[in-house]
């Protein structure tokens, strides 16, 4: 019997005794750097000759991991493997598969400095992000191995007399999980263990920016007693090997978390029926966000600045829920948003080398390219209020940057930028403010700061996002006090980390029986 579910504490890092310990972590990984790791199909290390090298963001020169790289022919053996581990795995009692999460749990916790410090180097974040994402990777863990154990027998129907009905879950087939670098570890590890504790097979493919916590992880599972075939790790490039993954006939999941344009993608060729497939894919995908801070007139107004700064750059405004918009009401614009710009020019951003680096890099080139055009079309369509510097010599840094006077329809206020950019603009009132909050395609997460009672029983009605909070960021959900998901173009409404979020991954039967 497990103990009721709870989450994972955050480290305190004003405790001198835990910034030693999560110092002295950093410096193990160090001495770790730059080892080769190879793909695990069927438990089986394989070695290939084209490599994916990882970078430490804040420092292009250090090499994280040299890994292996999938091709379409290895893809193809992890399939088969997984469909092979498939057949034994669905019969194996959901109670077993759901102690093997807990156990892999307990692993990640004895060593959740470790991993956190395997964070700040390959994804560059701060100490706080990086501490928050192992956290979220343990919930994960235990939530969902509570909510199998929930789930294994059904649930309740009628039966009459001489006829006994039973309505109960059974899991689907081989799954391919694809996963963002943004939550290196926690999403990665989140959308792995469902399917698995579910009773399906995972074909798991990181993102190429941050591969080496995904082999860590895998290692783990191993630990804790998976069996071969069960979990198989591939990375490789999305675009090539993506596809073919995607695209397979013995593929029945898909767990997409990332990028719109990609996640539209493949849900348009999930939906084709190849030759030899005999069912329709699931499809959870989940994508991006362009986030709103609405700001009342009747508010408090220290909160709303600081519920600004922290939504919009928190990791860099690296997550799919950051705030990267500021819709403040016109009788209180101008003081929340020179508070905001105060707040902001007290972040310090640079290589997280100890816990007083707010913000760090942003994860590559690419994004950095990306970032910066944004900010001169942002420039140009309002009014620069603090910020708008990068410098990619040594890392990917930039500078927290607040615009200002935006029209709701300028290219930053309906673009997902994905880096420390907050676009500010002025509503009339505060059904104009709600009217620009949704005005963007998509709906993710949002927060209002208002002390107004009715304005908030009106957002909770109109504000259209899957995650809404009150007076506090909208950033930080937390697995099982938060189900997390987003409406419209942000995804499929999965919520992950909530009660709903197992069932997408098995089938429901039905049966019923004649006495
Ligand atoms: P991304 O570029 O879409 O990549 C996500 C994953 O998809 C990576 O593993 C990537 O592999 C893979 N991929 C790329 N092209 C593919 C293709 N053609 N076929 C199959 N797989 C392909 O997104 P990202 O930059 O990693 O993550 C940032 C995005 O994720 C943002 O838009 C953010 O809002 C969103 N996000 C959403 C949530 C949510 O819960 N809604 C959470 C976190 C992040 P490679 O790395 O090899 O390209």
């Amino acid at each position: 019997m497990l103990t009721p579910y709870k989450h994972e504490p955050f480290t305190d890092f004003s405790v001198e005794t835990n910034r030693k310990a999560f110092e002295s972590a950093l410096c193990q990984v160090e001495k770790e750097l730059n080892q080769a790791y190879p793909l695990i199909v069927n438990g089986e290390r394989i070695t290939t000759e084209d490599k994916i090298v990882s970078v430490n963001p804040s420092n292009k020169e250090e090499v994280i991991g040299t890994v292996s790289k999938a091709n379409r022919e290895i893809a193809e053996k992890a399939i088969e493997a997984a469909d092979e581990a498939f057949k034994r795995w669905r019969n194996v009692n959901p109670e077993e598969r759901a102690n093997i999460l807990v156990r892999a749990a307990a692993i990640v916790r004895r060593r959740k400095h470790e991993f956190s410090a395997w964070l700040v180097k390959e994804a560059g974040k701060p100490w706080k992000e990086a501490d928050a994402d192992t956290a979220e990777a343990i919930d994960f863990m235990e939530y969902y191995a509570r909510q199998m154990i929930e789930l294994k027998d059904g649930k309740p129907v009628n039966s009459r007399e001489g006829e006994h009905n039973r309505y109960f879950y059974t899991p689907i087939g081989v799954t391919v999980t694809i996963s963002p670098w943004n939550f290196a570890f926690a999403i990665m590890a989140g959308t792995t263990v469902a399917p698995i504790v579910t009773g399906n097979t995972v074909v798991l493919k990181p993102a190429s920016t941050t591969p080496v916590v995904a082999a860590k992880f895998v290692e783990v599972l191993e630990q804790a007693g998976l069996p071969k075939g069960v979990v198989n790790y591939v990375p490789g490039s999305g675009a090539e090997v993506g596809d073919y993954l995607v695209d397979h006939p013995k593929t029945s999941i898909i767990t997409f978390t990332g990028s719109r344009d990609v996640g539209v993608r493949l849900y348009e060729r999930a939906a084709v029926v190849h030759k030899g497939q005999m069912h329709l894919k699931r499809v959870i995908v989940e994508m991006g966000g362009k986030d709103t801070v609405v700001v009342d007139k009747d508010a408090d107004l220290e909160l709303a600045a600081q519920s600004i700064v922290v939504s919009a750059f928190g990791f860099s405004g690296q997550k799919c829920s950051a705030g990267s918009r500021a819709v403040v009401h016109e009788d209180v614009y101008d003081e929340v948003l020179a508070r905001a710009v105060e707040l902001t020019n007290e972040l310090s951003v640079g290589e997280p080398k100890t816990n007083e680096t707010y913000m760090g890099p942003v994860i590559d080139q690419k994004a950095y390219d990306k970032i910066m055009s944004y900010i001169d079309i942002g420039k140009n369509e309002g009014r620069l209020m603090t910020g708008g510097k990068g410098d990619d010599s040594k890392g990917f840094f930039i500078e927290p940057t607040i615009i200002a006077d935006l029209a709701p329809d300028a290219v930053i206020m309906q673009e997902e930028i994905f880096g420390p950019v907050v676009a500010f603009s002025k509503a009339k009132n505060f059904n104009h403010a709600l009217e620009i909050a949704n005005n963007t395609e998509y709906g993710l997460t949002g927060a209002v700061i208002t002390n107004n009672r009715d304005h908030i029983e009106q957002a909770k009605r109109d504000f259209h996002v899957g995650n809404l909070y009150f007076n506090r960021n909208c950033t930080g959900a937390i697995v099982g006090y938060h189900p997390f998901g987003g409406f419209k173009m942000s995804g499929t409404d999965s919520k992950a980390g909530g009660p709903d979020y197992l069932p997408l991954h098995m089938q429901a039967k039905t049966v019923s029986e004649m006495y």
